[in-house]
């Protein structure tokens, strides 16, 4: 009889991409994937360490499935616990002296090791892998599945050499380390056979990407701006998007692919985190604003329509209010898109947790509002232009109305579109009606509209 997994993940991208693999790695054992925990036969949390009382979060939910477990229907056999992800590797030891209920607890780069790792928590025997192996585990892990969304993840690079002063990654997630050209292509042909039609390519500092055996040579390196050109080729991909950059890892090759591969979309995520000079050599980021800029300015000559998202965060140890402003300024010069900004929140076990020039909580969350306010204004603005624009949405879930669905613009916009008939996996030309803080909605362009109705404008013939 299938065995009911759940698997509840938290933070970014590469967590979502750990996690489908995590439940591959579990299928060939019985496992299937449910969406709720109660009723579940193994319950694993993939966690993220990167903002404050992130392992509190984790010791409450094990407290919600230890109460869960205990109240399991009798001869429902045992309900495994794992935890997985950043906290894990960091606190691991921790969780299993905290937490009693908890059978298994593994790092990023282990849950290759799943099936070894279960069979030894039915023994009754408490598993703990932190290590950081010497074999990939990409190999170790079984093909991506026959049948594939609309949009995939795809991790090309893992790992950060970077060592910001507020980051926990490189000390969770270990050295940066890119996979072999073929072996990406291998995963991106299989996803693309599948159905994938987008495929966003994931790395901590995915622009420091160098691939190894480029065209089969064991020897050939091949940058992220070589990965895309040959990615482009694969059939059945129509876009390729990548996160998360460094600006010191923009490199000529990479902008002269945005100018060049019409797959590659417009949008780029870059974080800056700070506008002051002092702060980002306080960050560790080894670049100026200026710096920044040019880069900006640069990737923006090869890609006029290019459209930018960025990371920022807001009291920083020492930040002044002239600095914070010039964080301020640097953001609406650069006029961003979209943008995720964050209080500083001191993360253990890095630099910048010991200052003893923490910024008070009240002025974080007063500049975190200021900021907030500026990128939301941006955010809309953008939006707004987008109105009566003509732009190809690839339509990846239905929404919560009937006949609804939702694709993303080639600028990361969500975009809601009524429709007859299955839009998911097709990619059809949206005129955008209206625009919403964090999404438009649209109709399909006139020559389709025959296939797909409107709003208020039933009954067209092809
Ligand atoms: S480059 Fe990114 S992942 Fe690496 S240490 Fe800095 S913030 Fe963390």
């Amino acid at each position: 009889m299938a065995k009911k997994l759940f698997i509840k993940t938290y933070g970014c991208q590469m967590n979502v991409y750990d996690s489908a693999r995590m439940a591959e790695a579990l299928a060939p054992l019985g496992y299937d994937m449910v969406d709720e925990p109660a009723g579940a036969d193994m319950v694993i949390l993939n966690t993220c360490h990167i903002r404050e009382k992130a392992s509190e979060k984790v010791f409450s939910e094990l407290g919600r499935l230890r109460d869960l477990r205990d109240e399991r229907a009798p001869g429902a056999g045992p309900m495994l616990i794992g935890v997985a992800g950043c906290v894990a590797q960091a606190e691991g030891e921790e969780i299993l002296r905290r937490a009693p209920q908890v059978d298994l607890v593994f790092g990023p780069q282990t849950y290759h090791r799943l099936p070894e790792l279960v069979a030894r928590a039915a023994r009754g025997e408490r598993a703990l892998d932190t290590d950081f192996p010497a074999e990939d585990k990409f190999d170790a892990l079984p093909a991506r599945p026959r049948k594939s969304p609309a949009t995939a993840f795809l991790t090309i690079q893992e790992g950060c050499d970077k060592f910001c002063t507020f980051c926990v990654v490189p000390y969770t997630r270990g050295a940066e380390f890119s996979r072999p050209v073929e072996n990406v292509l291998d995963e991106a042909r299989a996803l693309a056979g599948g159905g994938a039609r987008e495929i966003t390519l994931l790395g901590q500092n995915v622009n420091a990407y160098h691939g190894r055996g480029a065209g089969g040579d064991a020897a050939a390196e091949e940058g992220l701006g070589g990965l895309i050109r040959r990615l482009a080729c694969v059939e059945g991909v129509e876009r390729i998007r990548y996160t998360t950059s460094h600006p010191r890892d923009v490199d000529e090759a990479l902008i002269a692919t945005h100018r060049d591969v019409a797959e590659l979309m417009p949008f780029l995520h870059l974080p800056v985190q700070s506008g002051a000079d002092r702060i980002l050599a306080a960050m560790n980021r080894r670049h100026t604003a200026d710096d920044y800029r040019r880069v900006v300015d640069r990737l923006r000559a090869a890609r006029p329509d290019l459209a930018l998202s960025s990371d920022f965060i807001v009291g920083y140890p020492g930040e002044t209010e002239a600095e914070f402003e010039a964080t301020l300024r640097l953001a609406e010069e650069i006029g961003y898109a979209q943008a995720y900004s964050f209080k500083y929140s001191p993360r253990p076990g890095t630099p910048a947790a010991n200052s003893s020039e923490q910024v008070a909580e009240p002025v974080k969350a007063e500049r975190l509002a200021r900021l907030q306010d500026s990128l939301n204004r941006m955010q809309s603005a953008f939006n707004e232009a987008s109105i009566g624009q003509e732009m190809p949405v690839l339509f990846e879930r239905r929404g919560r109305r009937p006949g609804q669905f939702i694709g993303r613009s080639p600028f990361m916009q969500s975009v809601h579109v009524e429709g007859a008939g299955d839009l998911l996996g097709q990619t059809l030309p949206i005129r955008i009606a209206a625009s919403h803080p964090n999404s438009l909605t649209g109709e399909p362009v006139a020559a389709l509209a025959a296939t797909v109705r409107s709003p208020g404008r039933a009954g067209l013939q092809a």
